[in-house]
């Protein structure tokens, strides 16, 4: 079979022939960086990120990260041996990108995480027009359909307004990076005063120093909070101190993983789909609108959204490791 212009060696991420890793989550001489998500960054020699992706990095990795660290801007092609390199807005978390990769006038587009809804703190996803398209796969089956993110956003305004007027404290539990960024923009625009559990706080700040202002945000310290404010916190903090103190709490999560029904949400009292992901429809669209020749999908339900493509009539299969690749 004729090579591919990206290949998966060892859970990795590369372009052929080439020293570029992408979203390698081991260090690597030279890697491009999509967005600051743990499961998408490591300490490499080299990072080709956007500027708010490389300061989220610094943040989550430690002041000691070592390395060169090479801020892009978007839609800024640039060459990298006989590569050229340009990025483009995912709509995920502030600074997420796409890459469009050209060589010999074959061009890979890769979404990273990709969110196609409108978001209140991240840069709009824009379309890469490419041949071949590397697409995430999380929620790549067709029940996977979220509704407007305004109404699910007006949906927990009402569960925040319910749980105030009983006097409770409202708990938002959201993903420390973006989510709870995305959430605590909303309501603190609204007027509502929201408090940020530490975790949440620290990611706040690299938002505010990357132009991302959130009015009416306070740190949630011992004291816990005060009468009619909101709490936001991450949902693997859930069960910890700073939440369990507040004795009279309603906590909903945030997750796309809400269509799926409440069950298994660590107690909460609700869950609403905010995601920052898209959806399956999305999906289909977008990989339709790239004019791609040929879809290769990772991450999450890759075999079922290559399946899905291909009944379009998109020529899609799941990126699969090269040593399998060798045996077909
Ligand atoms: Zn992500």
């Amino acid at each position: 079979m004729r090579r591919l212009p990206i290949e998966l060696s060892q859970g990795q991420l590369r372009v052929s022939e080439s020293g570029l890793f992408l979203d390698a989550h081991r260090k690597a001489a030279c890697a491009f960086v999509s967005h600051a998500h743990g499961d998408h960054i490591a300490r490499h020699e080299r990072t080709i990120a956007t500027a708010p992706t490389v300061a989220l990095m610094r943040h989550r990795l430690g002041s000691k990260v070592k390395g060169d660290a090479l801020s892009v801007g978007y839609r800024k092609p640039f060459g990298l041996g006989d590569l050229t390199l340009e990025l483009f807005p995912a709509g995920h978390v502030l600074g997420s990108a796409q890459l469009r990769v050209t060589r010999h006038g074959v061009a890979l587009g890769y979404s990273g995480d990709l969110c196609l809804q409108p978001t209140l703190t991240a840069e709009p996803a824009e379309v890469v027009e490419c041949d071949v398209l590397v697409l995430e796969s999380t929620f790549g089956l067709p029940r996977y359909v979220f509704p407007d993110k305004g109404e699910v956003l007006a949906e927990i305004r009402r569960f925040v307004d319910g749980a105030l007027s009983e006097g409770a404290t409202p708990v938002l539990l959201g993903y420390a990076l973006g989510k709870a960024q995305e959430v605590l923009k909303f309501l603190g625009e609204a007027g509502y005063r929201c408090r940020a559990h530490p975790v949440v706080h620290a990611v706040n700040r690299v938002y505010e120093a990357q132009g991302v202002p959130l009015p009416n945000v306070e740190l949630l310290g011992p004291e816990g909070p005060l009468a009619g404010e909101v709490v936001v916190a991450p949902p693997h903090l859930a069960r910890t101190s700073p939440i369990l103190r507040i004795k009279d709490r309603r906590t909903a999560v945030l997750t796309g993983w809400a269509v799926d029904g409440r069950r298994g949400f660590r107690g909460a009292d609700a869950a609403f789909p905010l995601s920052d992901h898209a959806d399956f429809p999305s999906l289909v669209r977008y990989a339709k609108a790239t004019g791609a020749a040929r879809v290769l999908t990772v991450h999450g339900y890759a075999r079922e959204l290559a399946s899905a493509l291909r009944q379009e009539g998109i020529r899609a299969e799941p990126l699969v490791e090269r040593e399998q690749l060798e045996l077909l």
